[in-house]
């Protein structure tokens, strides 16, 4: 058990006492007693110096202290100092033994990992893929400034704008074929991990899939017409007890050739990422495009008004934006009871925030509903395929459920987004919000002069 510091000082103390007691009664007895006491006292002075100068030196010369037997004060200080030691020491041992571990841990992973020094944007570290992956080469790169190193790769832009939350698609460097999906980690305020994946595989896999989806989608699309086509040729007339089945047919083989077009329509928006031909989108000319496309849905059973405020056209593809927004009113008109209301408005985004030097941060075009809504923990997965609130009722109303993740994709094509407001029983709000650099000012040919600046069909 260590014993109580007080003590082994009072100890001390009594030692002294003691040494000078004796040196005075010595003194005494030989007739100099202050030069005896003097003498005993500058003796231990001497002999406290000796001590402190002897643990100063260890100290500095990093000795272990090995603690001595002799009681006192001093071996009590030792003995402190060599346990404060080892303990560290140990601890240093376990540090070491973790650090050892998440390195191994780290050099295991199969993605490369690149420790950066934020500021600098030089490499601190990185692991064996980073080598396979990256090409990057141990020692010579430690301290390389990254951007430089991974030249052929766009990471200036990317670590400039410091848009950590976004991913990276690139081609390995020296080797294209291999496709890396970057990400960038800040995890303290002046390290950032780069971490490269090989999704070569994933991407192939994913081509695959697009490939069987629109090979597959080809293939039925001859025998579907062929079907299609001899439905067409029997007159239900001339075989009267045949009539039910034959509507039915022909239903079907409508519903799935529709199939098959939305499944060949995702394909393509699929197969290339960017828009290749992009022009002038005549708004005025759309927007009474799909009001009429509205009219002609709704057979006069709602009531459909455009509100167009915006008095600006879009950039982009005239053909992939129409299917996209009457995909959007042909959705308000299946999903609106009779008699409900149904308004597509364009408008611009300053109508909020207002205009920022004059120009607008933006252009929205809204297809309102006052239908049967859709319950939140619907809204998120809307666009994925398929994805139905009610399979019968889709099905029923001629939905292939394919129509939302055609329009995001082709408003991803457009670097727009699409955005979902519902509350069920009184209807919802699709709105596509187009950014600034697809706006361009309405030319006053475009609009069709047909589309009235508001105008309003009666039920
Ligand atoms: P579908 O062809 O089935 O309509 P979509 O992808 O166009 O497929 O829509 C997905 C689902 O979203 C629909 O099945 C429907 O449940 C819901 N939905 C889409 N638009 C509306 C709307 N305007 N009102 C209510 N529900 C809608």
């Amino acid at each position: 058990m260590t014993p109580p510091v007080r003590p082994v000082w009072l100890r001390t103390l009594g030692l002294f006492a003691l040494g000078l007691g004796l040196a005075a009664a010595l003194g005494l007895a030989s007739g100099y007693p202050w030069q005896a006491v003097a003498l005993a006292a500058m003796a231990m002075l001497g002999w406290h110096s000796w001590k402190l100068e002897r643990l100063t030196q260890r100290l500095m010369l990093r000795h272990r202290p090995a603690p001595s037997d002799a009681p006192g004060a001093w071996h009590e200080l030792d003995r402190l100092l060599y346990r404060g030691q080892a303990e560290m020491r140990s601890r240093k041992r376990r540090l070491i033994e973790m650090l050892r571990a998440y390195r191994a841990a780290a050099a295991a992973l199969p993605d490369a990992i690149v420790v950066v020094d934020r500021n600098s944007q030089r490499i601190l570290w990185f692991n064996q893929p980073g080598t396979s992956l990256l090409g990057l080469r141990y020692p010579d790169e430690i301290g390389a400034p990254l951007v430089q190193r991974l030249q052929p790769l766009p990471l200036a832009h990317w670590l400039a704008s410091g848009r950590h939350a976004e991913t990276l698609e690139v081609g390995a460097p020296g080797n294209p074929a291999i496709r890396l999906n970057l990400r960038l980690i800040p995890y303290s305020e002046n390290l950032w991990l780069l971490v490269a994946r090989d999704v070569s595989r994933l991407l192939h896999l994913e081509q695959m899939r697009r490939d069987f989806v629109a090979n597959v989608s080809h293939e039925l699309r001859t025998p579907l017409t062929v079907i299609h086509g001899y439905l067409d040729m029997i007159d239900p007339g001339e075989h009267a007890e045949l009539a039910p089945m034959l509507g039915e047919m022909q239903r079907q083989s409508q519903r799935m050739a529709q199939l098959v077009e939305d499944l060949l329509a995702l394909s393509r928006l699929e197969s290339q990422d960017a828009l290749t031909a992009e022009e002038t989108v005549p708004m005025g000319w759309m927007l009474d495009t799909l009001r009429r496309e509205a009219m002609a849905l709704s057979q006069d059973r709602h009531r459909v008004k455009v509100e167009d405020s915006a008095d600006l056209d879009l950039w982009g593809s005239s053909r992939e934006l129409h299917s996209a927004f009457s995909n959007l009113v042909g959705n308000a008109v299946r999903y609106t009871p009779d008699g409900g209301d149904i308004v597509i408005r364009f408008r611009t985004e300053d109508a909020v925030d207002g205009r920022v030097a004059g120009r607008p941060r933006g252009a929205v075009l809204e297809v309102i509903d006052s239908g049967q809504g859709i319950a939140a923990e619907h809204l998120s997965r809307l666009t994925e395929r398929f994805y139905r609130v009610s399979t019968s009722r889709s099905r029923d109303s001629g939905g292939t459920g394919l129509g939302l993740a055609i329009v995001k994709h082709i408003l991803q094509r457009h670097q727009a987004r699409l955005e979902i407001r519902s509350q069920v029983g009184r209807g919802s709000t699709f709105s596509c919000h187009f950014g600034a650099e697809r706006l361009r000012a309405r030319r006053s040919d475009t609009s069709g002069g047909t589309a009235p600046t508001s105008s309003e069909a009666p039920a």
